[in-house]
């Protein structure tokens, strides 16, 4: 059977090509041009909500990076759905904004319908093995939730609380004593437990244009960022290599 997708994306050309590239590998693709359109569908419980969504930046009635937070804020089923935006301009903030808002991956127009493929597949399989590795009455988004909502009731205070103001961390009764990047590694993974970052994608969002910086510059550090967790008596399995994947923090150890 086709795996569902929704696209959204307001130019013609670019969406004829994605649909065509995605049908091809096995995704029934619906495609909607405007936010409004989107979000209508996206929260009619009478439809099965789609493996992913696609979401394109600059819309008609809006931004698609509006309708990403929007979801992640929803809460349920909504906030664990797959995201990957489409973004025409490639500065920085825009990939920034993009995953800080809670979109799973992007690409930079022009991109290939070849890379868009095994991004979408990529990322589905990751939403799936984050799904199984979450305790059973537990959803991923609920656990997305905890941290995103301080007034929720939680049973115990977490391991690592973030002060994201303040920029420090704090292990149980200690501040951690982090550098900017390692700080920066680990408020992303904590924003989302159980989310599989690739390390491409905490290359852009914690060390940006810095063109010195390479796969190994992750690897790097969050090797002495285990280090200092592990000496703050934090769990040494708390950050998981995901082969081939990427990092995340196991939430069960969170
Ligand atoms: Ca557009």
């Amino acid at each position: 059977m086709a795996t569902p997708l929704l696209l959204l994306e307001d130019d013609p050309a670019i969406a004829e090509t994605v649909v065509y590239a995605l049908g091809r590998e096995g995704f029934e693709v619906e495609h909607v041009m405007l936010v409004g359109e989107a979000e209508r569908r996206l929260r009619d419980t009478t439809l099965a909500p789609p493996a992913a969504v696609i979401l394109d930046v600059g819309l008609p009635d809006g931004s698609g990076l509006d309708l990403c937070r929007s979801l992640r804020q929803a809460g349920g089923a909504l906030a664990a759905l797959p995201v990957l935006m489409l973004t025409a301009r490639a500065e920085e903030i825009d990939r920034v904004l993009g995953l800080e808002l809670g979109a799973d991956d992007y690409l930079t127009k022009p991109f290939s319908p070849r890379e868009l493929c095994a991004r979408v597949r990529a990322l589905i399989r990751r939403s799936q093995l984050v799904a199984a590795a979450a305790p059973a009455t537990t959803s991923a988004a609920s656990l997305h939730g905890r941290l995103a909502e301080p007034s929720a009731p939680a049973p115990r205070e977490p391991l690592l609380v973030c002060d994201e103001a303040g920029q420090r961390i704090r292990c149980g009764d200690h501040w951690l004593p982090l550098t900017r990047r390692e700080l920066g590694l680990l408020t992303l993974l904590l924003r989302h437990p159980g989310r599989i970052w690739p390390r491409e994608a905490l290359l852009d969002a914690v060390w940006g244009q810095d063109a010195d910086s390479t796969d190994r510059t992750v690897d790097t550090h969050i090797k002495t960022l285990r280090g200092k967790l592990r000496d703050a008596g934090a769990p040494a399995d708390l950050i998981v290599t995901h082969r081939g994947l990427g990092y995340a923090i196991d939430p069960k150890l969170l």
